[in-house]
């Protein structure tokens, strides 16, 4: 169940050299302190291994989806992250096996 709903952007470009553009994970944290969420217990889903650095470096579970760009940043994602990483068809599937997760094992924590 969704409780909190919110929607973060970076403005900048990649010149900017601001804290929020992804790889950097300033968004994520902002959203956490704003939306009081645990990071270590949160799942962050997209679709580039910018993402999954950027999830990483909050402290949260990167997912990969393989729509848009994810089907071509498969390959490096796996060889970042390793054969565990989370990767999943789009994103109605990783919602529904998070929540399956999360059902089974309480919050988002790892084995
Ligand atoms: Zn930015």
């Amino acid at each position: 169940m969704v409780e909190e709903f919110a929607i973060y952007v970076c403005p900048h470009g990649p010149n900017d050299r601001c804290e929020c553009r992804k790889l950097k994970p300033g968004l994520i944290l902002a959203a956490a302190q704003e939306l009081q969420l645990d990071l270590g217990h949160s799942f962050m889903i997209g679709d580039s291994v910018r993402d999954a650095v950027a999830a990483r470096s909050a402290g949260c579970h990167p997912v990969l989806v393989l729509t848009c760009h994810g089907s071509r940043q498969h390959e490096q994602y796996r060889a970042c992250f390793g054969p565990q990483a989370l990767v999943f068809a789009g994103l109605y599937e990783a919602v529904c096996r998070i929540v399956d997760y999360v059902s089974v094992n309480g919050k988002g924590q790892e084995k």
